[in-house]
């Protein structure tokens, strides 16, 4: 009998491990048999963020970035389909603990960047590194327990609320459940809902609004705690303040930004975040912005130096800002 308790306990280990990135999978890609799985090359080794001497293993795997994660695109050429080339050499550098932001046209290969990033997809040619470890080396599960992602849209499980949420870390208290919830500014419209957390969602589930899934996945990743975050346009459902307000929080709770830096007596690291938005006024603060063009990076810098240029950035800023001009949308509310 004790025999038997070990491997089933080990079983249960690994249908959650298979579970969890199955639902990343899904989550970000909405696709299943697009696409082959990708195998580990035979001497892959788990990604390392940290030096082995300081290095302690979390309650769910996650290596704790003690000095953040940079992230290199080194010459990727990538396409989904030969006739059509989506990326031609492109390289950019993202220093440890910071904000990058990528911007261009509809099409052009934001979401690519993270699709490559999490190893949805292989290069054609090119290096991806993570600091100084080219993730095709690396066992692909531990590279996905490091990434977090918002995804554009977000598909919500048949389930209730506090399962939706706790998809981003199967181990979380209900309490930890509820307190990612307050970070990404849901946990009161949660409240409103009928059976507050208790509420199902998804397919057949009360239907809630496009803003709500997106703070629903804000809070998944809140809980995933992953040293490499990428929001997708994660709050385009958003109104003006509430994606303001959602965007402080990020900043100041997910990132461990200044006041933030020590959350329940333990420090945080920095982590280093990918941001694609649409609308530019929420990355205007970033680090870093690259501006994609045709396949590669055409300018580069922050904000101020990008206005400076006079350049494509600029244009953009320009005609964004006179757009808005106009009146401001309003999130959809819920209906049932
Ligand atoms: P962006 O996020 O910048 O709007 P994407 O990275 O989603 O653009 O896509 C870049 C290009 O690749 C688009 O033209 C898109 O239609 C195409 N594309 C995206 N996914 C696939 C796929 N699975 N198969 C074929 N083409 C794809
Ligand atoms: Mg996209």
């Amino acid at each position: 009998i004790f025999q038997l308790s070990l491997p089933l306990n080990f079983l249960g280990t690994i249908y959650r491990e298979i579970n969890q990135n199955l639902l990343d999978m899904e989550v970000l890609f909405k696709l299943r048999e697009d696409n082959p799985p990708i195998k580990d090359s035979p001497n892959a080794k788990p990604l390392m963020l940290s030096p082995p001497s300081t290095s302690v293993t979390t309650k769910n795997g996650v290596s704790p970035a003690s000095n953040g994660t940079s992230i290199t695109f080194e010459n990727i050429s990538f396409s989904y389909n030969p006739s059509r080339p989506i990326f031609n050499n492109l390289s950019f550098h993202i220093p440890a603990g910071s904000k990058a932001a990528f911007v261009g046209p509809s099409g052009c290969g934001k979401s690519t960047i993270l699709r490559l990033l999490f190893r949805f997809y292989t290069p054609t040619s090119g290096r991806i590194l993570l600091n100084d470890q080219d993730i095709s080396q690396v066992q692909v599960e531990s590279l996905r327990k490091n990434i977090g992602i918002v995804p554009q849209d977000t598909p919500l499980f048949h389930a209730d609320i506090m399962h939706n949420i706790r998809y981003g870390n199967l181990e979380a208290r209900d309490e930890e459940v509820v307190e990612a919830a307050k970070k990404a500014n849901v946990h009161d419209a949660i409240m409103r809902l009928p059976e507050s957390y208790k509420t199902k969602v998804g397919e057949r589930g009360l239907m809630i609004s496009g803003g709500e899934k997106q703070r629903l996945a804000v809070a998944r990743v809140m809980l995933k705690d992953p040293a490499i975050i990428g929001f997708d346009e994660a709050t385009s459902a958003l109104d003006p303040q509430t994606e303001a307000s959602l965007m402080k929080n990020i900043n100041s709770t997910l990132l461990g930004d200044s006041s933030s830096d020590v959350s329940e007596g333990k420090p945080r690291s920095r982590k280093t975040a990918i941001f694609i938005a649409h609308r530019l006024r929420t990355i205007a603060n970033a680090d870093v912005i690259f501006v994609l063009r045709d396949g590669s990076v055409v300018e580069q810098g922050t904000h101020e130096e990008l206005l400076r240029k006079e350049g494509v950035y600029a244009r953009m800023w320009a005609q964004q800002a006179n757009a808005e001009g106009g009146g401001e949308e309003e999130e959809e509310s819920i209906t049932a």
